[in-house]
């Protein structure tokens, strides 16, 4: 998402729209952009830095970590902001700011009834307390075998 800095006037800028998935390389973990990233910012120049701040949407395809079960998230970034020195180039590229934002807001671990009531089909995982032995006999065999001192 490339901003020229000549578009932006001196009372700032409303830019609302759809970007390219910002996380493409992610497809090979299993993340995949499901839809466009959405966009609703705000920005401006001030004393010779870019600010923008906004909103962020991206619709991401992920694995339910309890019952494999494709579903998409949307990720929500309702606070996305920036602040960037400007240093030279006419052309500011938002797109490493926009992905980080959207990185740190990917579901560590995804669980497909977050989100729309959804309800997890993934068995119901019992405590380990089920999994424990029956109670050990006293094995003495052990002290049988050791001399245990002439009298
Ligand atoms: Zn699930």
């Amino acid at each position: 998402m490339k901003i020229h800095l000549r578009q932006i006037p001196e009372e700032g800028l409303h830019l609302e729209g759809d970007e390219d998935c910002p996380i493409p390389e992610l497809e090979k973990e299993g993340i995949k952009c499901a839809g466009p990233l959405h966009y609703s910012l705000d920005m401006g120049i001030s004393e010779g830095s870019l600010w923008a701040n906004g909103r962020l949407s991206q619709g991401v395809e992920v694995t339910c970590v309890s019952c494999l079960e494709r579903f998409v998230h949307t990720i929500e970034v309702p606070d996305f902001a920036l602040l960037t020195e400007l240093t030279g180039p006419e052309m500011i590229d938002l797109t490493p700011f926009i992905r980080e934002d959207i990185l740190l807001n990917l579901p560590a671990y995804p669980h497909c009834d977050r989100q729309d009531g959804k309800v997890c089909k993934a068995p119901e995982v019992k405590p380990e307390i089920a999994k424990e032995d029956p109670p050990r006999k006293p094995d003495w065999s052990a002290l049988d075998k050791l001399d245990l001192g002439k009298n």
